[in-house]
């Protein structure tokens, strides 16, 4: 056992190049928030008859040197140095202000808005008022938001989340639970969680076609779902097949390229148009 030597060895080359990796990220994700750098995407939920239902609001970050850096790289390293509170909060209001822009004209004031809301973020004191002044700010009804949570952000402290969610839901909140089946997925807190919906994570609809105990797994989750009065969501789907599959099985709603990838807000009154 050589962990004694652990202090030492923390400032390896390969290490320290990853540190620095880090602080240029956060140095650039401060400069964003400052600079307007980040910007959100809708990817369209469409329902049983693949009518628009919605659109999920996703996270993008256009990196100083003009590309763009996707969530799944820089979500992580927010939540850590808690930069995720005012991202959230950025997306937050942002996602808002497209709500209410929605509710203004007859084709679009049926369609719902999901933000994610990281753990952090879920965590804060004054999460509740946060949001209730970013829907007041944005004049939006708070009936058409969702907010997505994922399992590590509601079991760590149940009770707080309980009472968090329900004080949201009456202010006419929904909650969809994010990429369900790949965390600790007990059935018992679902059960004192008032969640509408529950988002089958697209791993499981990836693997279904080549693996049965996806496709069990799929099934079961469709079943206790429906048994627990939620709608499902499924993540990722990308053909034909997968949908019928779902559709079969009743699954409500469908998010995946099948359906149309996340859009610049520009591009969704063509899209509309088109379906
Ligand atoms: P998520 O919430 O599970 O979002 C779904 C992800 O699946 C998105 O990735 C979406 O682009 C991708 N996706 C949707 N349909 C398909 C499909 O048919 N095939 C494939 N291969 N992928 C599909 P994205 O936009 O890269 O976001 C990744 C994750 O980053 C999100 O997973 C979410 O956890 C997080 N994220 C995104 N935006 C935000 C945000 O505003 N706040 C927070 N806290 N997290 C965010
Ligand atoms: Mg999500
Ligand atoms: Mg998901
Ligand atoms: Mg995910």
């Amino acid at each position: 056992k050589e962990d004694g030597r652990n202090a030492i060895r923390f400032f390896n080359p390969a290490m320290q190049a990853v540190v620095d990796a880090h602080t240029r990220m956060e140095i650039g994700l401060r400069a964003a928030l400052d600079n307007g750098g980040f910007h959100l995407l809708y990817q369209p939920q469409v329902d049983r008859q693949g009518r628009p239902a919605g659109a999920e609001a996703l996270i993008r970050w256009s990196g100083p040197d003009g590309t763009t850096i996707s969530p799944a790289e820089f979500i992580p390293l927010a939540e850590d140095t808690g930069l995720i509170v005012q991202i959230g909060q950025w997306v937050l209001d942002t996602a808002c202000a497209q709500l209410a822009r929605w509710q203004q004209s007859a084709a679009t004031r049926h369609l719902s808005i999901a933000v994610n809301v990281s753990a952090r973020q879920f965590r804060q004191a004054d999460f509740v008022s946060l949001v209730r002044s970013a829907i007041e700010r944005a004049g939006a009804d708070p009936s058409r938001l969702k907010l997505e949570l994922t399992e590590s952000a509601i079991l760590d402290d149940l009770d707080q989340s309980v009472t968090r969610m329900n004080q949201l839901r009456k202010l006419g909140i929904q909650f969809a639970l994010d990429d369900f089946g790949t965390g600790y997925s007990s059935l018992s807190y679902l059960k004192r969680l008032p969640f509408a919906q529950l988002k089958i994570d697209r791993s499981f609809i990836h693997d279904m076609a080549e693996d049965e105990g996806s496709e069990a797994i799929v099934i079961a989750i469709l079943s206790m779902s429906h048994a627990l009065s939620l709608e499902v969501v499924a993540e990722g789907v990308e053909t034909p097949i997968q949908r019928e599959f779902l559709r079969l099985r009743g699954c409500e709603l469908f998010q995946g390229y099948l359906f149309g990838k996340p859009l610049p807000i520009e591009e969704w009154q063509d899209f509309l148009a088109m379906v």
